[in-house]
Protein backbone atom coordinates (compact mmCIF):
# COMPACT_ATOMS: atom_id res chain seq x y z
CA UNK A 1 0.00 0.00 0.00
CA UNK A 2 1.30 3.43 -0.64
CA UNK A 3 2.69 5.15 2.71
CA UNK A 4 1.80 7.93 4.09
CA UNK A 5 3.94 10.43 3.14
CA UNK A 6 4.83 9.18 -0.33
CA UNK A 7 3.92 12.42 -1.79
CA UNK A 8 2.54 10.72 -4.74
CA UNK A 9 -0.56 11.72 -2.63
CA UNK A 10 -3.55 11.39 -3.83
CA UNK A 11 -6.38 14.21 -2.80
CA UNK A 12 -10.14 13.22 -2.89
CA UNK A 13 -9.97 15.73 -5.52
CA UNK A 14 -7.53 13.61 -7.89
CA UNK A 15 -10.10 10.38 -7.55
CA UNK A 16 -12.43 11.76 -10.03
CA UNK A 17 -15.54 11.65 -7.55
CA UNK A 18 -18.67 14.09 -8.07
CA UNK A 19 -18.03 17.59 -7.11
CA UNK A 20 -21.31 16.89 -4.08
CA UNK A 21 -19.09 14.02 -2.49
CA UNK A 22 -15.71 16.43 -2.37
CA UNK A 23 -17.95 18.84 -0.86
CA UNK A 24 -19.28 16.67 1.59
CA UNK A 25 -16.07 15.50 2.40
CA UNK A 26 -14.66 18.84 3.03
CA UNK A 27 -17.20 19.64 5.63
CA UNK A 28 -17.09 16.55 7.21
CA UNK A 29 -13.02 17.40 7.71
CA UNK A 30 -11.74 14.98 5.55
CA UNK A 31 -8.37 16.16 5.05
CA UNK A 32 -7.18 13.12 2.62
CA UNK A 33 -8.51 9.18 1.73
CA UNK A 34 -7.17 6.96 4.11
CA UNK A 35 -5.03 3.83 2.19
CA UNK A 36 -7.88 2.00 1.44
CA UNK A 37 -9.78 4.58 -0.12
CA UNK A 38 -7.05 5.51 -2.40
CA UNK A 39 -6.38 1.60 -4.27
CA UNK A 40 -10.18 1.11 -4.05
CA UNK A 41 -12.21 3.94 -4.84
CA UNK A 42 -11.02 3.94 -8.80
CA UNK A 43 -11.77 0.56 -9.60
CA UNK A 44 -15.41 0.76 -8.06
CA UNK A 45 -16.02 3.67 -9.90
CA UNK A 46 -15.36 2.03 -13.30
CA UNK A 47 -17.52 -1.35 -11.88
CA UNK A 48 -15.22 -3.82 -11.32
CA UNK A 49 -15.64 -5.90 -8.36
CA UNK A 50 -13.32 -5.83 -5.49
CA UNK A 51 -12.00 -8.31 -2.59
CA UNK A 52 -10.68 -6.04 0.17
CA UNK A 53 -9.16 -7.20 3.27
CA UNK A 54 -9.46 -4.57 6.08
CA UNK A 55 -10.47 -3.94 9.17
CA UNK A 56 -13.19 -1.64 10.97
CA UNK A 57 -11.08 1.66 10.82
CA UNK A 58 -9.30 1.59 7.79
CA UNK A 59 -11.96 4.15 6.38
CA UNK A 60 -13.48 1.21 4.49
CA UNK A 61 -17.26 2.38 5.22
CA UNK A 62 -15.71 5.48 2.60
CA UNK A 63 -14.01 3.05 0.35
CA UNK A 64 -17.07 1.35 -0.54
CA UNK A 65 -19.71 4.17 -0.05
CA UNK A 66 -18.23 7.29 -2.45
CA UNK A 67 -18.10 5.17 -5.49
CA UNK A 68 -21.03 3.68 -4.66
CA UNK A 69 -22.91 7.40 -4.09
CA UNK A 70 -20.91 8.17 -7.10
CA UNK A 71 -22.52 5.66 -9.35
CA UNK A 72 -25.70 6.15 -8.46
CA UNK A 73 -25.81 9.69 -9.05
CA UNK A 74 -28.79 11.73 -7.80
CA UNK A 75 -31.27 10.29 -5.68
CA UNK A 76 -33.98 8.36 -7.88
CA UNK A 77 -37.34 8.99 -6.78
CA UNK A 78 -39.54 6.04 -5.84
CA UNK A 79 -37.89 3.51 -7.66
CA UNK A 80 -36.71 0.19 -5.77
CA UNK A 81 -33.23 0.13 -3.70
CA UNK A 82 -30.83 -0.13 -6.40
CA UNK A 83 -27.59 -1.40 -3.59
CA UNK A 84 -27.56 -3.54 -0.93
CA UNK A 85 -25.09 -3.97 1.90
CA UNK A 86 -25.41 -6.40 4.06
CA UNK A 87 -23.51 -5.55 7.91
CA UNK A 88 -23.19 -8.19 10.58
CA UNK A 89 -24.94 -6.23 13.36
CA UNK A 90 -27.23 -4.01 14.40
CA UNK A 91 -24.86 -1.11 15.35
CA UNK A 92 -23.03 -1.67 12.31
CA UNK A 93 -26.14 -1.09 9.96
CA UNK A 94 -26.87 1.96 11.29
CA UNK A 95 -23.65 3.87 11.42
CA UNK A 96 -23.03 2.34 8.04
CA UNK A 97 -26.65 3.91 7.42
CA UNK A 98 -25.63 7.50 8.80
CA UNK A 99 -22.54 7.51 6.75
CA UNK A 100 -23.82 6.53 3.45
CA UNK A 101 -26.13 9.41 4.42
CA UNK A 102 -24.00 11.88 5.61
CA UNK A 103 -21.69 11.19 2.27
CA UNK A 104 -24.61 11.46 -0.12
CA UNK A 105 -26.79 14.18 1.48
CA UNK A 106 -25.92 16.88 -1.51
CA UNK A 107 -27.06 14.13 -4.00
CA UNK A 108 -30.47 13.42 -2.53
CA UNK A 109 -29.42 9.65 -1.90
CA UNK A 110 -32.25 8.19 0.61
CA UNK A 111 -30.72 5.29 3.18
CA UNK A 112 -32.58 2.92 4.70
CA UNK A 113 -30.98 0.69 7.94
CA UNK A 114 -32.64 -2.95 8.04
CA UNK A 115 -32.29 -4.62 10.70
CA UNK A 116 -34.15 -7.31 13.35
CA UNK A 117 -35.49 -6.05 16.41
CA UNK A 118 -36.68 -3.24 14.66
CA UNK A 119 -40.60 -2.78 13.78
CA UNK A 120 -40.95 -4.49 10.41
CA UNK A 121 -43.62 -1.59 9.26
CA UNK A 122 -41.26 1.12 9.26
CA UNK A 123 -39.28 -0.12 7.18
CA UNK A 124 -42.02 -1.57 4.95
CA UNK A 125 -43.49 2.08 4.97
CA UNK A 126 -40.02 3.60 4.01
CA UNK A 127 -39.82 0.86 1.52
CA UNK A 128 -42.71 2.49 -0.34
CA UNK A 129 -41.60 5.58 -0.13
CA UNK A 130 -38.54 5.17 -1.95
CA UNK A 131 -35.02 4.31 -1.06
CA UNK A 132 -31.83 3.94 -2.79
CA UNK A 133 -29.54 2.37 -0.71
CA UNK A 134 -30.73 -0.40 1.70
CA UNK A 135 -28.13 -0.85 4.64
CA UNK A 136 -29.14 -4.39 6.11
CA UNK A 137 -28.06 -7.45 8.30
CA UNK A 138 -28.39 -10.68 6.54
CA UNK A 139 -31.64 -12.07 8.74
CA UNK A 140 -33.72 -9.43 8.28
CA UNK A 141 -32.52 -8.85 4.57
CA UNK A 142 -33.92 -11.87 3.67
CA UNK A 143 -37.05 -11.87 5.52
CA UNK A 144 -37.94 -8.57 3.09
CA UNK A 145 -37.26 -10.83 0.26
CA UNK A 146 -39.26 -13.56 1.34
CA UNK A 147 -41.98 -10.94 1.49
CA UNK A 148 -41.39 -9.30 -1.65
CA UNK A 149 -40.52 -6.14 -0.17
CA UNK A 150 -37.32 -5.92 -1.70
CA UNK A 151 -36.09 -7.94 -4.88
CA UNK A 152 -32.42 -9.13 -5.10
CA UNK A 153 -32.86 -8.53 -9.13
CA UNK A 154 -33.03 -4.52 -8.59
CA UNK A 155 -29.42 -4.38 -7.01
CA UNK A 156 -26.93 -3.00 -9.44
CA UNK A 157 -24.04 -3.06 -6.35
CA UNK A 158 -24.18 -5.23 -3.61
CA UNK A 159 -21.52 -5.13 -0.65
CA UNK A 160 -20.62 -7.47 1.75
CA UNK A 161 -18.89 -5.43 5.12
CA UNK A 162 -17.36 -7.46 7.28
CA UNK A 163 -17.97 -10.88 5.46
CA UNK A 164 -16.14 -13.08 8.05
CA UNK A 165 -17.75 -11.59 11.05
CA UNK A 166 -21.04 -12.33 9.39
CA UNK A 167 -19.77 -15.64 8.97
CA UNK A 168 -18.85 -16.32 12.48
CA UNK A 169 -22.13 -14.85 13.47
CA UNK A 170 -23.60 -18.14 11.42
CA UNK A 171 -25.16 -15.91 8.48
CA UNK A 172 -23.41 -18.32 5.70
CA UNK A 173 -26.31 -19.42 4.58
CA UNK A 174 -28.74 -16.42 4.49
CA UNK A 175 -25.72 -14.38 2.46
CA UNK A 176 -25.86 -17.40 -0.21
CA UNK A 177 -29.83 -17.03 -0.17
CA UNK A 178 -29.34 -13.42 -1.00
CA UNK A 179 -26.73 -13.65 -3.97
CA UNK A 180 -28.23 -16.44 -5.29
CA UNK A 181 -31.16 -14.96 -6.36
CA UNK A 182 -29.31 -11.40 -7.82
CA UNK A 183 -28.79 -9.75 -11.32
CA UNK A 184 -26.11 -11.59 -13.31
CA UNK A 185 -24.62 -8.21 -13.99
CA UNK A 186 -24.20 -6.60 -10.72
CA UNK A 187 -20.74 -5.27 -9.05
CA UNK A 188 -20.18 -7.05 -5.69
CA UNK A 189 -17.52 -5.91 -3.13
CA UNK A 190 -16.75 -8.04 0.08
CA UNK A 191 -14.62 -6.34 2.39
CA UNK A 192 -13.59 -8.70 5.45
CA UNK A 193 -10.46 -8.67 7.94
CA UNK A 194 -9.45 -11.78 7.16
CA UNK A 195 -10.06 -14.13 4.85
CA UNK A 196 -10.85 -17.89 5.76
CA UNK A 197 -11.33 -20.27 3.27
CA UNK A 198 -15.12 -19.55 3.54
CA UNK A 199 -14.42 -16.27 2.27
CA UNK A 200 -12.33 -17.39 -0.50
CA UNK A 201 -15.18 -20.00 -1.29
CA UNK A 202 -17.80 -16.77 -1.78
CA UNK A 203 -15.33 -15.02 -3.59
CA UNK A 204 -15.35 -17.65 -5.83
CA UNK A 205 -18.87 -18.39 -7.08
CA UNK A 206 -20.12 -15.19 -6.55
CA UNK A 207 -17.49 -12.17 -7.34
CA UNK A 208 -16.40 -11.59 -11.19
CA UNK A 209 -12.56 -11.06 -11.68
CA UNK A 210 -12.28 -9.32 -8.31
CA UNK A 211 -9.40 -5.92 -7.91
CA UNK A 212 -8.14 -7.83 -4.40
CA UNK A 213 -6.92 -5.71 -2.13
CA UNK A 214 -4.35 -6.27 0.74
CA UNK A 215 -3.89 -3.21 3.32
CA UNK A 216 -1.03 -3.83 5.68
CA UNK A 217 1.96 -5.39 3.37
CA UNK A 218 4.62 -3.50 3.90
CA UNK A 219 6.71 -5.07 6.83
CA UNK A 220 9.17 -2.82 8.85
CA UNK A 221 12.58 -4.09 9.95
CA UNK A 222 12.58 -4.46 13.80
CA UNK A 223 14.92 -1.41 14.00
CA UNK A 224 13.17 0.28 11.49
CA UNK A 225 10.28 1.36 13.60
CA UNK A 226 10.58 3.44 15.82
CA UNK A 227 11.99 2.59 19.36
CA UNK A 228 8.88 3.60 21.16
CA UNK A 229 7.29 2.24 23.76
CA UNK A 230 3.82 1.15 22.87
CA UNK A 231 0.97 1.11 24.49
CA UNK A 232 -2.76 0.79 24.20
CA UNK A 233 -6.15 1.05 26.15
CA UNK A 234 -9.50 -0.50 24.53
CA UNK A 235 -12.33 2.04 25.66
CA UNK A 236 -15.84 2.55 23.98
CA UNK A 237 -15.98 5.59 22.02
CA UNK A 238 -18.17 7.57 24.24
CA UNK A 239 -16.18 6.94 27.16
CA UNK A 240 -12.57 8.24 25.09
CA UNK A 241 -12.69 11.68 26.58
CA UNK A 242 -12.59 10.47 30.33
CA UNK A 243 -10.54 7.64 29.54
CA UNK A 244 -7.78 10.11 27.80
CA UNK A 245 -7.96 12.39 30.76
CA UNK A 246 -7.12 9.45 32.85
CA UNK A 247 -4.35 8.17 31.13
CA UNK A 248 -2.92 12.24 30.90
CA UNK A 249 -3.14 12.33 34.42
CA UNK A 250 -1.48 9.51 35.40
CA UNK A 251 1.06 9.87 32.48
CA UNK A 252 1.97 13.88 33.55
CA UNK A 253 3.35 13.68 30.01
CA UNK A 254 5.94 17.06 29.29
CA UNK A 255 4.40 17.73 25.72
CA UNK A 256 2.07 15.47 23.75
CA UNK A 257 0.60 15.12 20.23
CA UNK A 258 -2.82 13.79 20.23
CA UNK A 259 -3.38 12.91 16.63
CA UNK A 260 -7.44 12.44 15.21
CA UNK A 261 -9.02 11.51 12.30
CA UNK A 262 -10.37 14.60 10.99
CA UNK A 263 -10.94 18.01 11.05
CA UNK A 264 -13.78 18.36 13.18
CA UNK A 265 -12.53 15.62 15.99
CA UNK A 266 -9.50 17.73 16.19
CA UNK A 267 -11.36 20.78 17.28
CA UNK A 268 -14.19 18.80 19.50
CA UNK A 269 -11.20 17.00 21.39
CA UNK A 270 -9.16 20.33 21.87
CA UNK A 271 -12.14 21.71 22.79
CA UNK A 272 -13.62 18.84 25.51
CA UNK A 273 -9.34 18.92 27.08
CA UNK A 274 -9.34 22.74 27.70
CA UNK A 275 -12.70 22.31 29.36
CA UNK A 276 -11.37 19.76 31.49
CA UNK A 277 -8.36 21.76 32.48
CA UNK A 278 -5.63 21.27 30.19
CA UNK A 279 -3.90 23.68 27.90
CA UNK A 280 -4.66 22.15 24.86
CA UNK A 281 -4.47 23.74 21.39
CA UNK A 282 -5.28 22.56 17.68
CA UNK A 283 -3.57 21.80 14.56
CA UNK A 284 -5.22 20.67 11.02
CA UNK A 285 -5.19 21.79 7.59
CA UNK A 286 -8.37 24.38 7.87
CA UNK A 287 -6.02 26.76 9.97
CA UNK A 288 -3.82 29.06 8.32
CA UNK A 289 -0.27 28.42 8.18
CA UNK A 290 0.77 31.31 10.87
CA UNK A 291 -1.83 29.90 12.77
CA UNK A 292 -0.25 26.65 13.02
CA UNK A 293 3.40 27.76 13.12
CA UNK A 294 2.13 29.29 16.42
CA UNK A 295 0.65 26.46 17.89
CA UNK A 296 3.55 24.94 17.62
CA UNK A 297 5.51 27.32 18.87
CA UNK A 298 3.38 27.11 21.92
CA UNK A 299 4.31 23.84 22.34
CA UNK A 300 7.81 24.11 21.87
CA UNK A 301 7.75 26.64 24.33
CA UNK A 302 5.66 24.88 26.96
CA UNK A 303 2.88 27.43 26.96
CA UNK A 304 0.80 24.20 25.20
CA UNK A 305 0.89 21.06 26.78
CA UNK A 306 -1.41 19.12 24.22
CA UNK A 307 -1.10 19.63 20.55
CA UNK A 308 -4.69 18.15 19.20
CA UNK A 309 -4.07 17.62 15.34
CA UNK A 310 -4.45 15.70 12.09
CA UNK A 311 -1.61 13.47 10.09
CA UNK A 312 -1.39 16.49 7.45
CA UNK A 313 -0.82 18.79 9.83
CA UNK A 314 1.74 16.99 12.30
CA UNK A 315 3.68 15.53 9.27
CA UNK A 316 7.34 16.52 9.62
CA UNK A 317 6.84 17.56 12.97
CA UNK A 318 9.46 17.61 14.99
CA UNK A 319 9.34 18.97 18.67
CA UNK A 320 12.12 18.54 21.12
CA UNK A 321 10.38 18.32 23.85
CA UNK A 322 7.78 15.51 23.03
CA UNK A 323 7.44 12.89 25.83
CA UNK A 324 4.01 11.11 23.96
CA UNK A 325 2.16 10.49 21.02
CA UNK A 326 -1.15 9.45 21.33
CA UNK A 327 -3.53 8.05 19.02
CA UNK A 328 -7.00 9.31 19.70
CA UNK A 329 -8.41 6.36 16.93
CA UNK A 330 -6.15 3.72 15.93
CA UNK A 331 -5.08 5.38 12.77
CA UNK A 332 -6.30 4.01 9.60
CA UNK A 333 -3.54 1.88 7.99
CA UNK A 334 -0.29 0.67 9.96
CA UNK A 335 2.37 2.96 8.22
CA UNK A 336 0.08 5.66 9.23
CA UNK A 337 0.95 4.49 13.09
CA UNK A 338 4.17 4.09 11.83
CA UNK A 339 4.76 7.89 11.15
CA UNK A 340 2.56 8.85 14.05
CA UNK A 341 4.54 7.39 16.73
CA UNK A 342 8.37 8.49 14.81
CA UNK A 343 7.44 11.85 15.90
CA UNK A 344 8.23 10.98 19.39
CA UNK A 345 11.48 8.78 20.83
CA UNK A 346 13.96 10.65 18.65
CA UNK A 347 17.58 10.90 18.96
CA UNK A 348 17.42 8.18 21.55
CA UNK A 349 15.04 10.00 24.01
CA UNK A 350 12.63 7.54 25.29
CA UNK A 351 9.11 7.89 23.78
CA UNK A 352 5.60 6.98 24.88
CA UNK A 353 2.98 5.57 22.29
CA UNK A 354 -0.57 5.24 23.26
CA UNK A 355 -3.60 3.99 21.44
CA UNK A 356 -6.95 4.28 22.29
CA UNK A 357 -8.97 1.40 20.69
CA UNK A 358 -12.75 0.72 19.98
CA UNK A 359 -13.42 -2.99 21.31
CA UNK A 360 -14.35 -3.36 17.63
CA UNK A 361 -10.81 -2.04 16.61
CA UNK A 362 -8.96 -5.20 17.96
CA UNK A 363 -7.76 -6.36 15.04
CA UNK A 364 -5.91 -2.75 13.48
CA UNK A 365 -4.08 -3.42 16.79
CA UNK A 366 -2.90 -6.97 15.48
CA UNK A 367 -2.39 -5.36 11.86
CA UNK A 368 -0.17 -3.02 12.95
CA UNK A 369 2.01 -5.34 15.43
CA UNK A 370 2.52 -7.04 12.20
CA UNK A 371 3.74 -4.76 9.83
CA UNK A 372 6.17 -2.69 12.69
CA UNK A 373 6.65 -6.19 14.21
CA UNK A 374 6.93 -4.64 17.76
CA UNK A 375 4.35 -5.56 20.37
CA UNK A 376 1.54 -2.99 21.78
CA UNK A 377 0.86 -4.19 25.13
CA UNK A 378 -2.86 -3.86 25.73
CA UNK A 379 -3.15 -2.20 29.31
CA UNK A 380 -5.79 -1.82 32.10
CA UNK A 381 -6.93 2.25 32.15
CA UNK A 382 -5.64 3.63 35.66
CA UNK A 383 -8.20 3.39 38.60
CA UNK A 384 -10.03 5.91 39.90
CA UNK A 385 -7.95 4.75 43.05
CA UNK A 386 -4.70 4.77 40.99
CA UNK A 387 -5.35 8.22 39.93
CA UNK A 388 -6.67 9.59 43.70
CA UNK A 389 -2.96 8.52 44.61
CA UNK A 390 -1.33 9.95 41.46
CA UNK A 391 -2.97 13.26 42.22
CA UNK A 392 -2.34 13.30 46.40
CA UNK A 393 1.22 12.82 44.93
CA UNK A 394 1.12 16.22 42.69
CA UNK A 395 -0.64 18.28 45.35
CA UNK A 396 1.86 16.69 47.44
CA UNK A 397 4.59 17.72 45.43
CA UNK A 398 3.33 21.48 44.81
CA UNK A 399 2.91 22.03 48.81
CA UNK A 400 6.68 20.37 49.36
CA UNK A 401 7.73 23.19 46.40
CA UNK A 402 5.61 25.92 47.57
CA UNK A 403 7.34 25.02 51.39
CA UNK A 404 10.86 25.20 49.42
CA UNK A 405 10.51 28.12 47.94
CA UNK A 406 10.59 32.20 49.81
CA UNK A 407 9.46 32.10 53.07
CA UNK A 408 8.37 35.46 53.25
CA UNK A 409 5.61 34.43 50.62
CA UNK A 410 3.97 32.69 53.20
CA UNK A 411 3.95 35.16 55.77
CA UNK A 412 1.07 36.90 54.59
CA UNK A 413 -0.86 33.80 55.84
CA UNK A 414 0.38 32.90 59.30
CA UNK A 415 -2.32 35.23 60.50
CA UNK A 416 -5.41 32.94 59.08
CA UNK A 417 -3.45 29.79 60.20
CA UNK A 418 -2.56 31.00 63.73
CA UNK A 419 -6.55 31.88 64.27
CA UNK A 420 -7.68 28.45 63.21
CA UNK A 421 -5.30 26.85 64.29
CA UNK A 422 -6.19 27.84 68.83
CA UNK A 423 -9.97 26.46 67.79
CA UNK A 424 -9.33 23.48 65.33
CA UNK A 425 -5.63 22.42 65.66
CA UNK A 426 -3.02 22.67 63.76
CA UNK A 427 -3.06 19.81 61.81
CA UNK A 428 -7.08 19.82 60.61
CA UNK A 429 -6.02 23.78 59.74
CA UNK A 430 -3.40 21.84 57.28
CA UNK A 431 -5.59 19.13 56.42
CA UNK A 432 -8.64 21.71 55.39
CA UNK A 433 -5.77 23.27 53.70
CA UNK A 434 -4.64 20.69 51.32
CA UNK A 435 -8.35 19.88 50.56
CA UNK A 436 -8.82 23.18 49.35
CA UNK A 437 -5.72 23.59 47.06
CA UNK A 438 -6.26 19.84 45.92
CA UNK A 439 -9.77 20.73 44.49
CA UNK A 440 -8.50 23.99 43.15
CA UNK A 441 -6.29 22.29 41.10
CA UNK A 442 -8.90 20.01 40.08
CA UNK A 443 -7.93 17.18 41.12
CA UNK A 444 -10.73 16.27 42.88
CA UNK A 445 -11.62 12.59 41.19
CA UNK A 446 -14.52 12.12 43.49
CA UNK A 447 -17.46 12.43 41.05
CA UNK A 448 -15.41 10.85 37.84
CA UNK A 449 -17.65 8.29 36.08
CA UNK A 450 -17.07 4.56 35.56
CA UNK A 451 -15.35 3.46 32.41
CA UNK A 452 -16.08 -0.02 31.31
CA UNK A 453 -12.76 -2.24 30.68
CA UNK A 454 -12.91 -4.09 28.05
CA UNK A 455 -9.25 -5.29 28.18
CA UNK A 456 -10.07 -8.47 26.42
CA UNK A 457 -7.53 -11.12 25.88
CA UNK A 458 -5.34 -10.35 22.92
CA UNK A 459 -5.11 -14.34 21.69
CA UNK A 460 -8.32 -16.23 21.25
CA UNK A 461 -8.11 -19.08 23.68
CA UNK A 462 -6.69 -22.46 21.99
CA UNK A 463 -9.57 -23.97 19.87
CA UNK A 464 -9.61 -27.08 21.56
CA UNK A 465 -11.09 -25.42 24.68
CA UNK A 466 -13.80 -23.95 22.67
CA UNK A 467 -16.38 -24.90 20.10
CA UNK A 468 -16.64 -23.42 16.61
CA UNK A 469 -18.48 -20.17 15.84
CA UNK A 470 -22.18 -21.14 16.44
CA UNK A 471 -24.12 -22.09 13.11
CA UNK A 472 -26.99 -21.20 11.26
CA UNK A 473 -30.44 -21.56 13.43
CA UNK A 474 -31.74 -24.74 12.55
CA UNK A 475 -34.71 -23.26 10.39
CA UNK A 476 -37.76 -26.05 10.18
CA UNK A 477 -37.00 -28.63 7.69
CA UNK A 478 -33.28 -28.52 7.82
CA UNK A 479 -31.37 -30.64 10.10
CA UNK A 480 -29.04 -28.78 12.79
CA UNK A 481 -25.63 -27.59 12.00
CA UNK A 482 -23.13 -30.45 13.39
CA UNK A 483 -20.95 -26.99 14.55
CA UNK A 484 -24.05 -25.75 16.77
CA UNK A 485 -23.13 -25.00 19.90
CA UNK A 486 -25.77 -26.62 21.65
CA UNK A 487 -25.88 -28.33 24.26
CA UNK A 488 -27.03 -31.96 23.69
CA UNK A 489 -25.65 -31.95 20.28
CA UNK A 490 -22.29 -32.04 20.52
CA UNK A 491 -19.60 -31.99 23.58
CA UNK A 492 -20.14 -29.64 26.21
CA UNK A 493 -17.90 -26.89 24.58
CA UNK A 494 -16.20 -26.76 27.78
CA UNK A 495 -12.37 -26.72 29.71
CA UNK A 496 -12.15 -30.82 31.39
CA UNK A 497 -11.73 -28.91 34.01
CA UNK A 498 -15.89 -27.40 33.50
CA UNK A 499 -13.93 -23.61 33.78
CA UNK A 500 -14.65 -21.45 30.93
CA UNK A 501 -11.52 -21.00 29.15
CA UNK A 502 -8.58 -18.46 30.13
CA UNK A 503 -9.38 -15.10 30.33
CA UNK A 504 -13.29 -15.88 30.23
CA UNK A 505 -16.20 -15.31 32.41
CA UNK A 506 -19.38 -17.66 31.92
CA UNK A 507 -22.61 -15.30 31.76
CA UNK A 508 -25.95 -17.49 32.69
CA UNK A 509 -28.83 -15.85 30.28
CA UNK A 510 -32.44 -17.08 31.73
CA UNK A 511 -33.89 -18.16 28.31
CA UNK A 512 -32.93 -21.33 26.30
CA UNK A 513 -34.47 -23.74 23.76
CA UNK A 514 -37.66 -23.67 24.73
CA UNK A 515 -37.88 -19.97 23.88
CA UNK A 516 -36.35 -20.55 20.70
CA UNK A 517 -32.60 -18.91 21.67
CA UNK A 518 -30.28 -20.06 18.75
CA UNK A 519 -26.44 -19.27 19.81
CA UNK A 520 -26.88 -16.41 17.06
CA UNK A 521 -29.57 -14.36 19.38
CA UNK A 522 -26.96 -13.81 21.90
CA UNK A 523 -24.02 -13.40 20.01
CA UNK A 524 -26.23 -10.76 17.74
CA UNK A 525 -27.31 -9.54 21.29
CA UNK A 526 -24.30 -9.03 22.88
CA UNK A 527 -22.75 -7.34 19.67
CA UNK A 528 -25.24 -5.01 19.63
CA UNK A 529 -26.20 -4.22 23.14
CA UNK A 530 -22.45 -4.29 24.60
CA UNK A 531 -20.71 -3.57 21.47
CA UNK A 532 -18.29 -6.47 21.65
CA UNK A 533 -17.70 -8.75 18.45
CA UNK A 534 -18.41 -11.98 17.43
CA UNK A 535 -15.03 -13.44 18.41
CA UNK A 536 -14.95 -12.14 22.05
CA UNK A 537 -17.69 -14.09 22.38
CA UNK A 538 -16.71 -17.40 23.90
CA UNK A 539 -18.39 -20.99 23.98
CA UNK A 540 -22.08 -20.89 24.00
CA UNK A 541 -23.76 -23.56 25.74
CA UNK A 542 -27.96 -23.66 25.00
CA UNK A 543 -30.10 -25.94 27.41
CA UNK A 544 -33.93 -26.34 27.61
CA UNK A 545 -34.46 -23.21 30.08
CA UNK A 546 -31.47 -21.35 30.18
CA UNK A 547 -27.99 -20.71 28.14
CA UNK A 548 -24.46 -20.12 29.10
CA UNK A 549 -22.31 -17.59 27.25
CA UNK A 550 -18.75 -17.23 27.85
CA UNK A 551 -17.45 -13.43 27.27
CA UNK A 552 -14.47 -12.01 28.40
CA UNK A 553 -13.85 -11.73 32.30
CA UNK A 554 -12.76 -7.61 31.93
CA UNK A 555 -16.16 -7.12 29.65
CA UNK A 556 -18.31 -9.16 31.91
CA UNK A 557 -20.03 -6.44 33.86
CA UNK A 558 -20.25 -4.51 31.29
CA UNK A 559 -22.05 -6.98 29.11
CA UNK A 560 -24.64 -8.06 32.29
CA UNK A 561 -25.14 -4.08 32.55
CA UNK A 562 -26.02 -3.65 29.13
CA UNK A 563 -28.32 -6.46 28.30
CA UNK A 564 -29.97 -5.90 32.22
CA UNK A 565 -33.60 -4.71 30.70
CA UNK A 566 -33.27 -5.35 27.01
CA UNK A 567 -35.56 -8.29 25.55
CA UNK A 568 -33.85 -11.37 23.96
CA UNK A 569 -35.98 -12.96 21.42
CA UNK A 570 -38.73 -10.46 22.71
CA UNK A 571 -38.89 -11.46 25.86
CA UNK A 572 -37.05 -9.84 28.96
CA UNK A 573 -34.67 -12.07 30.23
CA UNK A 574 -32.48 -12.22 33.40
CA UNK A 575 -28.19 -12.43 32.69
CA UNK A 576 -25.70 -12.95 35.05
CA UNK A 577 -22.27 -14.32 36.30
CA UNK A 578 -22.92 -17.57 36.34
CA UNK A 579 -23.11 -19.19 40.33
CA UNK A 580 -21.31 -22.41 40.35
CA UNK A 581 -23.24 -24.54 42.30
CA UNK A 582 -26.46 -22.04 42.85
CA UNK A 583 -29.91 -23.73 41.86
CA UNK A 584 -30.13 -24.28 38.16
CA UNK A 585 -26.91 -23.10 37.45
CA UNK A 586 -25.37 -26.33 36.45
CA UNK A 587 -28.89 -28.19 36.50
CA UNK A 588 -29.26 -29.42 32.60
CA UNK A 589 -32.96 -28.51 31.81
P1 LIG B 1 -14.34 2.77 9.06
O1 LIG B 1 -13.07 2.00 8.90
O2 LIG B 1 -15.11 2.84 7.81
O3 LIG B 1 -15.15 2.26 10.22
O4 LIG B 1 -13.96 4.30 9.38
C1 LIG B 1 -13.32 4.67 10.56
C2 LIG B 1 -13.44 6.15 10.86
O5 LIG B 1 -12.61 6.90 10.00
C3 LIG B 1 -14.82 6.75 10.72
O6 LIG B 1 -15.05 7.49 11.89
C4 LIG B 1 -14.74 7.67 9.54
O7 LIG B 1 -15.56 8.79 9.71
C5 LIG B 1 -13.29 8.05 9.52
N1 LIG B 1 -12.75 8.30 8.18
C6 LIG B 1 -12.97 7.58 7.05
N2 LIG B 1 -12.26 8.08 6.03
C7 LIG B 1 -11.55 9.14 6.51
C8 LIG B 1 -10.61 10.07 5.93
N3 LIG B 1 -10.25 10.00 4.66
N4 LIG B 1 -10.09 11.02 6.73
C9 LIG B 1 -10.45 11.08 8.04
N5 LIG B 1 -11.31 10.24 8.64
C10 LIG B 1 -11.87 9.27 7.88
Amino acid sequence: MTSETSDDAVGFADLALADELVGALAALGYEEPTPIQRAAIPPLLEGRDLLGQAATGTGKTAAFALPLLHRLGKGAGSAPPRALVLVPTRELATQVAEAVHRYGRDLGIRTLPIYGGAPIVRQLKALERGVDVVVATPGRALDHIRRRTLRPATFETIILDEADEMLDMGFAEDIEAILSDTSADRQTVLFSATMPPRIARIVGAHLTDPVRIQLGGERHAPGEAPKVRQRAFVVPRAHKPAALGRVLDHEEPTATIVFCRTRDEVDTLTETLNGRGYRAEALHGGMSQDQRTRAIGRLKAGTTELLVATDVAARGLDVDSLSHVVNYDVPAAPEAYVHRIGRVGRAGREGVAITFAQPREHRMLKAIERVTRQPIAIEKLPTLADLRVRRLEATREALAEALSGDGADLDAYRVVVESLAEEHGLEEVALAAVRMAHQAAGRDAEDEPDIPDFTAPRERPRDRDRPERPGRPDRPGRPARPDHADHGDRRPPRRRDGAPAEGMTRLFVGAGRERGIRPQDLVGAIANEAGLNGRQIGAIEIADRFSLVEVPEAAADHVVSALRGRSIKGKKTTVRRERFGGPGARRRS
